[in-house]
């Protein structure tokens, strides 16, 4: 079940240009989106807007009901195994290997 601000939120995001939380790319238009509780419902996050993000569908499965913490640690090689062990669809393979791409470009420079 979901609540009115979840709704709310997702209504706005399809008129806006907008990045995902989790892996910072934009997320296009034809992307399936899911709102992020950036502290996961089972670690106490709540539905409030500052724990609501727009993160890519994709995104937000392998972030799961990770602290955010843990996530940030373990956040490439997540998306590595993601890509590599997953089976993936090519939109989603899409979404994980440019987001990983990003992230490993943003650790050389
Ligand atoms: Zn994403």
């Amino acid at each position: 079940m979901q609540n009115k601000i979840i709704i709310t939120l997702k209504i706005e995001i399809k008129h806006e240009e907008i990045c995902c939380a989790i892996c910072n790319q934009p997320i296009l238009k034809k992307q399936k989106v899911s709102i992020d509780h950036w502290i996961p419902k089972k670690l106490g996050g709540q539905d409030e807007l500052s724990n609501l993000r727009p993160a890519h569908k994709i995104c937000n499965s392998i972030k799961a009901d990770m602290s955010p913490e843990t996530f940030m640690e373990h956040k490439k090689e997540l998306y590595k195994i993601a890509l590599e062990k997953w089976h993936l669809n090519f939109e989603d393979k899409t979404i994980v290997s440019n987001a990983l791409h990003a992230m490993t470009h943003k650790k050389r420079r």
